[in-house]
């Protein structure tokens, strides 16, 4: 039984460095990498940051898909994933801190209107406006699991007032919670900034178009951290032309990397990362190496995703 690490982002992480780390932590374990990964018939796991449809039929024995990260969608959208493959995920603690870190910083930076004050610079200005007080202002973090939990704690750490918003209804202290497509408009309608940590699901794909935009409060700042596919990216830019909403700030776009011709680039109220909000994995890279193992013991995977749910 062989594991293949085939992450396909380099400038990432390399598949032989992830390799060694996995073999100091299970130095008994038959791992190989994209570059050599012998015969596919004795690959049993597959460890993948991008994921192409049908890759899994690559691999007549392969038992499991063990993400590099949380989000899944790519796999499960595979037509040909065949019904006996399991898909785990990472737990994501340190990418999630990482996350909330993110999300705090572009919402500081308009809070004390950082961008202003870099703009009247280049024009040797010299206004200042008041920084607006994070107990006056409203956060809803859309997608209250892992990653949504650690950004919602970080405003509460703040200062600021919560509202959250996930599937089922959660009691969080601290946050306002509602839940549910009819649940959405009250999360949204006194949020200063909505940060978005949702996975792409059905559901979820496409849902910030037109008819959610008229729900937000024309003052806020839209933070998508989850998903590119999740936003109609023409209906966002007519809404930020309509002043629906003041900004977005999008770490995640539907295609990646941006083609360098998409009007997103250069609207003036949207500022652009490359899929960078959550970087690094920490130990939860050594959940790989203990699925490996359990695979092997026949013991359950950890972080198994619900195909049936999409996450
Ligand atoms: P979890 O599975 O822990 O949480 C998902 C949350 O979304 C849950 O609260 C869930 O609700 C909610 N949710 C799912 N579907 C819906 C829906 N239809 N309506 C309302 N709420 C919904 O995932 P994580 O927090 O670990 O990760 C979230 C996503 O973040 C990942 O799927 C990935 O796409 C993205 N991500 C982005 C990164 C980046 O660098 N930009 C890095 C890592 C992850 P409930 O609790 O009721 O189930």
């Amino acid at each position: 039984m062989a594991l293949l690490i085939d992450i396909k982002h380099p400038e990432w992480m390399k598949d032989e460095e992830l390799r060694a780390e996995l073999l100091h932590f299970y130095p008994e374990a038959d791992i190989r990498t994209g570059n050599d990964p012998g015969d596919p018939a004795e690959i049993e796991m597959l460890t993948v940051s991008s994921y192409f449809p049908g890759e899994a039929l690559q691999y007549p024995n392969l038992k499991v898909i063990q993400k590099t990260g949380a989000g899944v969608n790519n796999i499960l959208a595979d037509q040909e994933l065949p019904e006996s493959v399991q898909v785990a995920r990472l737990q994501t603690s340190t990418s999630g801190v990482e996350m909330a870190e993110y999300a705090l910083a572009f919402v500081l930076q308009e809070q004390r209107h950082l961008r202003q004050y870099q703009t009247q610079q280049t024009r040797s200005e010299w206004n200042s406006y008041p920084p607006r007080k994070a107990a006056d202002t409203t956060v809803a973090v859309l997608g209250l699991g892992r990653i949504g939990l650690l950004v919602a704690q970080r405003f509460i750490d703040n200062d600021f007032k919560v509202v959250g918003w996930s599937r089922s209804l959660k009691d969080i202290p601290g946050v306002e919670c509602y839940a549910g497509e009819d649940g959405l408009p009250a999360a949204l309608e006194f949020a200063d900034y909505v940060v978005s940590v949702l996975p792409s699901t059905p559901q979820t794909r496409g849902m910030f178009n037109s008819g959610v935009f008229k729900s937000f409060n024309p003052l806020a700042f839209f933070i998508n951290l989850g998903r590119g596919d999740q936003v109609n990216e023409t209906d966002l830019m007519q809404a930020l032309d309509d002043d629906l909403l003041a900004g977005a700030i999008l770490d995640v776009m539907s295609i990646e990397p941006l083609p360098a011709d998409n009007p997103m680039w250069l609207h003036p109220k949207i500022q652009l990362t490359p899929h960078v909000s959550g970087y690094h994995l920490g130990d939860a890279i050594f959940d790989i190496a203990d699925n490996y193992r359990r695979l092997q013991n026949g013991e359950p995977l950890l972080n198994l995703v619900d195909i049936e749910r999409g996450y």
